[in-house]
């Protein structure tokens, strides 16, 4: 039985878990917020209360050794020793087109990471300084980068292109990328397993709808082609950002209201989308509670991004000469069953049928009796992948 450590480390946060990769069952988790702030840490594990405490902590190693702490000592403890860690895996957002899976951190891929960072500057150097303060406080046990980028690299050159002058792609790595990655790969794997078919067979639309959206299209289990783009601002609108948008905008509401480029991208990035449509919420829940009161913003907020989760939903079909399957994932795409009704509604002569009953009763498997296109709702859990991916990493290691 191996346990693994998989760790999200923010740029004032450390969220972790701990697997146990036999039975996939979380041992403990718990999360440290406002690091380099001052500190707190909450931590449970399951059946028991959880547990909170305040507690200086000045930066990642910090945060880590608490973890470490509560792990090992004390009420909250789950290890006897520290030694019985086997692995730790890493979220990291951006692999850049370095990596196309995961790999276990040496120095090489630390450098590797590092160059990343002009293409994730808010997460990457966060993500490094988790690796940094594990491979400190946790010396000689292995650890795994998961990149959230790299299930998208099978996109072909035609669909990861910008229509740019080239020398922008050559020279500073400007194209599509892809985020949620993780997910996508996990989610569609389920799916196929779920119907009972080999992935290499299927035709496969994910959508992850959370905070952050994207779809894909996963053609024979390889990703070809995704929503979010060299940053994750590109494709639907999501919570606070506004997805795809004319480019010329920029410049006309920049000259328009005399705000500069940053505080321009701060608004597309965290004043715009179903937020910045409805003036109310960035949360779902919220909106559909103000549009039951009659507010008409945040029914157009719904609207426009059921209608925007659509398009890509044919657009991808299209690309992939067909669907077999179409997934429904993360927050709003597991527990919003408003948004799968209009996601899918008129997509009938596409083969997918949902039946409504279905849809509002927590059913996985959503489609009407007789649809071509099998339409589920599959729960995301990106942490249990990326403590398999370590697993899988880590074992291989100990082979050769
Ligand atoms: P993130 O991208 O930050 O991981 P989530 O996947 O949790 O975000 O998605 C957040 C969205 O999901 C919110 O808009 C919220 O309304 C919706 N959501 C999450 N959980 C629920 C739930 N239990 N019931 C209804 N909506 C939910």
């Amino acid at each position: 039985m191996l346990k693994i450590l998989v760790i999200n480390a923010g740029s004032s946060s450390l969220k972790y878990q701990l697997f146990d990769t036999d039975t996939h069952d979380v041992l403990a988790k718990g999360i440290c917020e406002r690091i380099g702030i001052d500190g707190k840490v909450k931590h449970s594990v399951p059946g028991h209360d959880t547990y909170v405490e305040e507690v200086e902590m000045k930066n990642h190693g910090d945060a880590t050794r608490i973890v470490i702490r509560l792990l090992t000592e004390g009420d909250t403890a789950v290890l006897s020793s520290l030694s019985e860690i086997d692995a730790i895996g890493h979220r990291v957002l951006h692999g850049g087109s370095e990596f196309t899976q995961s790999v276990i951190v040496d120095d090489r891929v630390i450098e590797a990471i590092r160059k990343c960072i002009p293409l994730g500057p808010l997460h990457n150097p966060a993500n490094l300084t988790g690796i940094l303060a594990c491979s400190e406080v946790m010396k000689g046990i292995p650890q795994v980068a998961v990149f959230d980028t790299a299930f998208h690299q099978t996109m072909p050159e035609k669909a990861y292109l910008y229509a740019l002058p080239y020398k922008y792609y050559e020279k500073h790595g400007v194209r599509r990328y892809g985020f949620h990655g993780t997910s996508h790969r996990y989610v569609s794997q389920k799916a196929a397993e779920f119907v009972g078919r080999p992935i290499e067979e299927l035709k496969i639309i994910v959508c992850h709808l959370g905070n952050g959206s994207s779809i894909s299209a996963v053609k024979y289990g390889k990703c070809i082609d995704t929503s979010m783009g060299l940053t994750p601002l590109e494709g639907v609108p999501m919570g606070t950002r506004s997805g795809s948008i004319d480019p010329a905008i920029l410049e006309y509401v920049m000259n328009a209201e005399g705000i500069s480029i940053s505080e321009m991208t701060e608004i597309l990035n965290k004043q715009s989308g179903v937020l910045g449509i409805s003036g109310v919420s960035s949360d779902f829940r919220d909106l559909d509670e103000a549009k039951k009161q009659g507010n008409r913003l945040a029914a157009v907020a719904l609207d426009c991004f059921s209608y925007a989760v659509k398009k890509y939903i044919g657009a991808y079909a299209a690309a992939m000469g067909g669907l077999d399957v179409l997934v429904f994932t993360a927050g709003i795409g597991e527990n919003n069953p408003d948004v799968r009704r209009d996601v899918t509604e008129g997509l009938e002569f596409l083969g997918v049928r949902v039946d409504l009953d279905k849809n509002y009763s927590k059913h996985n498997d959503i489609s009407a009796e007789g649809a071509t296109v099998r339409t589920l709702v599959i729960p995301t859990n990106e942490e249990l992948a990326i403590a398999m991916d370590t697993r899988d990493l880590v074992e291989k290691l100990v082979k050769h």
